[in-house]
């Protein structure tokens, strides 16, 4: 009797069509095949976390793949300059988030709890840079909110909620994505109640405020309008839960360090008479911060507690300032070197050019966020000149940059 011809299951094909043909009990299927159905599977393992749920645009989080701490650092220092303190906590906080979220349910009883942060540092030392450079890194979706937009339900404002709904658009209003997410609060001490005492008079936008964003730090199942905006009762919401949101809130907290002198029984040495002393007092003064301080201030505990990690930054000295200008991979100095080279430009700075810029960003009390409109006015001639002189190198010394900025326009003062 003729063999018979046996075909794959899947294409078609004879054995005599294909290099190999495996045969099952009721099937077969060629090398062809299978070399695809190994792609299909691995595609599809690859969507999926350690939880065994969807991820979405985002990468699968396996405990041997994180970046550890001192990585997350690593890559912060890249673009941050200094605050080691913060980074570190950061850093921590970022990774323990992730081990939260793959912690085998064991049955020791032991369940890791989320620890959100809150960092205090004067405004303009990078808190909001970190958080941006973080974000790069991250592998669950991430949000900043800037907390002086939300307001009492009633008032004109946002409601706490929205901040869900930013995260849920980052997360592609994938739900389970946005309920592993980070957010960021910019200017939490904006809604600190504005005395010490509770006040009979309504405070639009502080203990309100203070007490929906509690819900959301506990941990709560919340409604949460998908296209923001204010709730009203015809809407349809999204059900999120905050329980495995981390939190971490950024602050100038203006004027903490009286508190934190108060509570220390300690004076700001040299006060209004020698302004570096006091300078240096502050800087050390917010090492010694604590979470009663931020009562005094004017948060509720019930927030304070939610907040257990808490971390300063430091007011950026001129080094600092210095090393802004340069050591960053994305520096100003070298934006400015890029934006030449594109012009077949080699553009160079004098160390006392640098100098300079430093001492009028300190001169004009701008700290950080000055040194670029400095840089910007400088420059702006040789930007407008240069890409049509031909010319190929441009140094900038301290005297051009004197004069540069003197004849500027703009006024920083
Ligand atoms: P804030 O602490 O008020 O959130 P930002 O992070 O917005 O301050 O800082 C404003 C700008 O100043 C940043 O975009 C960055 O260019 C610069 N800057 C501030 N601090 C640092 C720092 N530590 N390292 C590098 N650049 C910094």
């Amino acid at each position: 009797m003729a063999k018979s011809i046996q075909r794959c299951s899947f294409c078609g094909r004879t054995d005599r069509e294909v290099r190999l043909l495996i045969t099952g009990e009721s099937g077969c299927i060629c090398d062809a095949c299978a070399k695809q159905a190994y792609e299909v599977v691995q595609q599809n393992l690859e969507n999926v976390g350690g939880n065994g749920r969807s991820q979405g645009k985002y990468s699968t989080l396996r405990m041997e793949a994180l970046p550890r701490p001192s990585d997350i650092k690593a890559y912060l220092d890249q673009y941050v300059i200094g605050q080691d303190d913060a980074k570190r906590y950061l850093s921590v906080a970022v990774y323990n988030h992730y081990k939260r979220l793959l912690q085998p349910n064991t049955d020791d009883g032991v369940e890791i709890e989320k620890s959100n942060i809150v960092m205090v540092g004067p405004t303009g030392t990078g808190k909001t840079l970190m958080a941006r450079t973080i974000a790069k890194l991250l592998k669950v979706p991430f949000t900043i909110v800037d907390a002086t937009v939300f307001t009492e339900a009633g008032y004109v404002g946002e409601d706490v909620e929205s901040i869900l709904t930013r995260l849920l658009q980052v997360a592609d209003f994938d739900v389970e994505q946005a309920e592993r997410g980070i957010v960021f609060i910019d200017e939490i001490d904006k809604i600190a109640r504005k005395s010490d005492n509770p006040s009979i008079t309504r405070d639009v936008s502080g203990e309100g405020v203070q007490q929906g964003l509690l819900k959301l730090l506990e941990g709560t199942m919340v409604n949460v309008p998908p296209k923001g905006g204010r709730k009203h009762p015809d809407q349809d919401y999204v059900h999120v839960d905050t329980h495995n949101i981390l939190f971490i809130c950024g602050g100038a907290f203006d004027g903490i360090e009286r508190k934190i002198a108060q509570r220390m029984n300690t004076h700001v040495v040299g006060y209004a008479s020698v302004q570096n002393v006091a300078q240096i007092d502050r800087n050390d003064l917010l090492r010694y911060i604590q979470p009663q301080d931020l009562k005094s201030f004017g948060l509720i505990p019930e927030i304070i507690g939610r907040l257990p990690v808490l971390t300063h930054l430091d007011q950026l000295d001129r080094t600092a300032l210095r090393n802004i200008l340069t050591e960053p991979r994305n520096s100003l100095i070298r934006q400015q070197q890029k934006l030449f080279k594109m012009d077949g430009i080699d553009l160079q700075f004098d160390d006392d050019a640098l100098e300079y810029i430093v001492d009028k960003a300190v001169e004009f009390k701008l700290g950080a966020r000055g040194l670029r409109s400095i840089v910007e006015a400088i420059m702006i001639s040789p930007q407008y000149e240069l890409p049509s002189s031909g010319q190929k190198a441009f140094r900038v010394t301290r005297e051009f940059a004197r004069q540069q900025l003197e004849k500027s326009t703009v006024t920083f003062q």
